[in-house]
């Protein structure tokens, strides 16, 4: 039961591996760019070159005025506008994109954690928030997969991305048919999926799709990609991904030992105490599925989200199973 993925596009921070482009000549090595390449078809960008800076080049901030200002204190160069304008015309011309992998802290592609200041020439921080090119991303694509590389090393933040980026690419694929045949399949294929995430948007995207009359697919489309992307808004939570295997473990209530269910709810146990990873759990209900050939279990996305060679690559980290 190995699924064929849709392979999605990310936009990336250049300096991310790509290309020695960060202010002080360097790039920063990010690790997991090697797996990920055979899977994922990668879009580098560096916004500061883009907009004119050179490579090395002195440092820029932001600075918190009423509303933000991007500078390079050295030089006294205003990049406000230059930025805005380049981040306003790349976004609005990516033809197909899934998601973004952005560089931590950075005044352009921070998410969260960019400095910044009440002052150009003083040290006086004003908070943090994201950086200039990366705020028009998350107003261009507010429901896409967007990630720095920082919070990507923590095995929860990573397999929640990963999950939410291929079921966006699934269905931009599903979405590409014009078929309401094709949507069907997907949700029914990814119900398991969205119950572990968002139960109630789950239902509401079904009832899109049974509004659904020979004169408003593209209506039904853009409703149900709208909703979608909420279902993966926030991870999933290990309650509801027990309720989903205990429903899972319907299917086989009268096929497995006695044994063999004490085993599992043990298991489950384990997972809730946080003392095992879910893969741990799937990997023993897969056996089960290709064991009892249950063709409908089979087609759930739920037990392969994303790419196994994607999942080699996760380390539980404390806290993070
Ligand atoms: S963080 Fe963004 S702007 Fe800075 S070097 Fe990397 S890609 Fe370029």
């Amino acid at each position: 039961m190995y699924r064929k993925f849709t392979k999605p596009t990310v936009v990336i921070s250049k300096c991310l591996e790509f290309d020695s482009c960060r202010y002080n000549g360097l790039k920063i090595s990010f690790d997991p760019l090697d797996l990920m390449m055979p899977h994922i078809d990668f879009i580098p960008v560096c916004p500061e070159i883009e907009i004119g800076l050179g490579t090395p080049r002195d440092p820029i901030r932001i600075v918190q005025k009423k509303n933000l200002t991007l500078v390079q204190p050295s030089t006294n160069k205003k990049l406000t506008f230059s930025m805005n304008q380049f981040a306003n015309s790349f976004l609005n011309n990516l033809e197909t994109v899934d998601g973004f992998i952005l560089k931590a802290k950075s005044p352009s592609c921070g998410i969260k954690d960019a400095k910044y200041y009440f002052k150009q020439d003083k040290e006086q921080s004003a908070g943090k928030g994201p950086g200039l090119f990366t705020k028009k991303v998350i107003k261009v694509f507010p429901g896409l997969a967007i990630e720095d590389e920082g919070r990507l090393r923590n095995f929860h933040i990573r397999e929640h991305f990963f999950t939410k980026l291929f079921a966006l690419s699934s269905f931009r694929d599903t979405k590409k048919t014009k078929k309401i045949s094709s949507l069907i399949k997907y949700h029914a294929n990814n119900k398991f999926l969205m119950m572990a995430y968002n139960e109630k948007t789950m239902r509401k995207l079904g009832k899109i799709i049974a509004s659904y009359n020979k004169s408003n697919l593209t209506k039904v489309f853009r409703a149900y990609e709208k909703n979608l992307q909420l279902v993966f808004e926030k991870p999933y939570r290990r309650k509801t991904n027990v309720n989903v295997l205990m429903h899972v473990m319907g299917f086989f209530s009268k096929l497995l030992t006695q044994k063999e269910k004490k085993f599992i709810l043990h298991l489950f146990k384990q997972y809730s105490d946080r003392r095992v990873p879910l893969s741990a759990l799937i990997q023993v209900i897969r056996s089960w599925i290709t064991r009892y050939q249950n063709s409908y279990l089979e087609n759930q996305t739920y037990f392969e989200p994303y790419p196994f060679e994607l999942m080699d690559i996760s380390n539980s980290g404390k806290g993070n199973l």
